[in-house]
């Protein structure tokens, strides 16, 4: 049988543009490369579900109130950020001088606008602060010293050093600067290397967006900008294709392009949105990149592909249920 591909057109086309309601739907990450299993505890396991739970419900909200895809991401990637548990915000894992260096972005598929920040310390929720540089500069991304002086112009809810740095990251910073010193070969778990928060929706009327948030990898150097803070790398969005937040070995995803590239092979292969994404992450893999991501469509079609032992992960699609995983297993109720 021929097939024929038909090529989506170029988005820009604004909010409501099927006239009616549609479905939406919502998917996080809180980090690929899980921990393995048997280094995890059941305490931490449910924790990790629970707050997984509460992102994925914050940001449905919005979203069942008839809010944009653009603030149930925001709404979601806040919650992961407040916790502890995940590397972005409060968690963040530590730069090798053993400070926070905290990048994010978000983007809305309509019409393509972003913002994101790159290496600050200070915002409570970082992912605020991209959305400061989307609505309140004529840029989309500020890094470092200027972004910090444009944040506290706009009143930027700050927060000290001891809300960011806690003992856990404390612990895997100098257990990696030994392993350095030591010239010791790299045994970490993936989990320990790097992590991520991130989200993608679709709302009601037919936009989709994605926000990313993270501390980067343990012990970078200072100045070190991953994926994340990168539009097209690390986050993406476009109504005609999807929206993605991606999760993993940063340098790897800048190469490739990667969210970009999910949007593009559906654009101009006629991929599905599964195809797509999963041919993306099998690409980073062959050239040592691991990692994952998350996408979504207008439609609420979802793909969470992952190449690494485990992707912290959550979804509630358009039938309204919250589901959430760590490692392979299917996402459970
Ligand atoms: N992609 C992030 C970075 O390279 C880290 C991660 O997602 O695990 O900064």
């Amino acid at each position: 049988m021929l097939m024929i591909k038909t090529i989506p057109k170029l988005a820009h086309s604004g909010a409501g543009r099927l006239g009616g309601r549609m479905p939406f739907a919502l998917a996080i990450h809180g980090g690929a490369g899980a921990l393995r299993p048997e280094a995890s505890t059941p305490e931490i396991i449910a924790a990790t579900h629970a707050s997984l739970r509460r992102a994925l419900l914050a940001g449905h909200r919005v979203l069942a109130d008839g809010g944009l895809a653009l603030d149930g991401v925001i709404a979601s990637v806040m919650v992961l950020e407040d916790d502890p548990l995940f590397n972005a915000g409060r968690g963040s894992v530590l730069t090798a001088d053993g400070g926070t260096e905290m990048d994010a972005a978000i983007m809305e598929g309509s019409e393509r606008r972003a913002g994101a920040v790159a290496a600050i310390a200070g915002p409570r929720n970082p992912v605020l602060a991209a959305r400061m540089v989307m609505e309140q500069s004529e840029h989309v991304l500020l890094i470092g010293e200027g972004a910090m002086r444009f944040l506290r112009a706009q009143g930027m809810a700050m927060e000290p050093d001891e809300y960011f740095i806690t003992e856990r990251r404390q612990l895997v910073l100098r257990t990696e600067l030994a392993r350095r010193a030591g010239g010791l070969a790299d045994r970490r778990d993936d989990a320990a290397k790097h992590g991520t928060v991130g989200a993608v929706a679709c709302d009601s009327q037919g936009n989709v967006a994605a926000a990313t948030s993270t501390g980067g990898m343990t012990a970078k150097l200072p100045g070190r900008v991953g994926d994340t803070a990168l539009i097209g790398s690390g986050t993406f969005a476009d109504n005609a294709t999807c929206a993605i937040s991606a999760t993993g070995h940063g340098e790897f995803f800048i190469r490739w392009a990667a969210a970009h590239d999910v949007s593009a092979r559906m654009r101009y292969l006629g991929e599905t949105i599964g195809q797509a994404a999963q041919n993306v992450v099998a690409g980073l893999a062959v050239i040592g990149g691991s990692g994952g991501l998350i996408a979504i469509d207008s439609a609420g079609n979802m793909a969470l592909p992952f190449n690494s032992p485990g992707m912290y992960r959550g979804t509630i699609g358009t039938d309204g249920t919250a589901r959430t995983a760590i490692w392979r297993e299917a996402l459970a109720i």
